[in-house]
């Protein structure tokens, strides 16, 4: 998409501090991190968000969280990470190209606010 921050995130237009990529999908750090992880990891094709998914789709959802999960093995935070997708503005979502956000290295409470 033309207008897309992450698009262009992963077309290098914009650079980011990437942590992953394969043929499906794209991962790097948030730039405003909640927790010592804080990653994002979005289709490289673009998708704004869960609510506008389809079942073609269901693929590369699944795709993204394995990508985080894999991250988070890496990392060494498989004692308790979250992995998120905030859909619609009330949730907070502040950039419609679906992105999952891999949180963790620390303690995480529940519900999150
Ligand atoms: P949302 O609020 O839409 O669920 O999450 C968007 C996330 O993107 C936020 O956590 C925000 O800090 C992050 N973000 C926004 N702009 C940029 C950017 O230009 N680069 C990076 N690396 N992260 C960004
Ligand atoms: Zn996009």
């Amino acid at each position: 998409m033309n207008d897309c921050l992450f698009c262009k995130i992963v077309s290098g237009e914009i650079p980011s501090n990437k942590i992953y990529e394969d043929e499906h999908t794209f991962a790097f750090e948030d730039i405003d991190p909640k927790a010592p992880t804080h990653v994002l990891v979005i289709p490289k094709k673009h998708l704004s968000g869960l609510k506008e998914a389809t079942a073609s789709d269901a693929e590369i959802i699944g795709r993204c969280h394995l990508t985080a999960a894999q991250i988070a093995r890496q990392r060494k935070i498989e004692d308790g990470y979250r992995t998120v997708l905030n859909v619609g503005p009330k949730s907070g979502q502040s950039v419609f190209h679906l992105h999952v956000h891999l949180l963790g290295g620390r303690d995480l409470r529940w519900p999150p606010g």
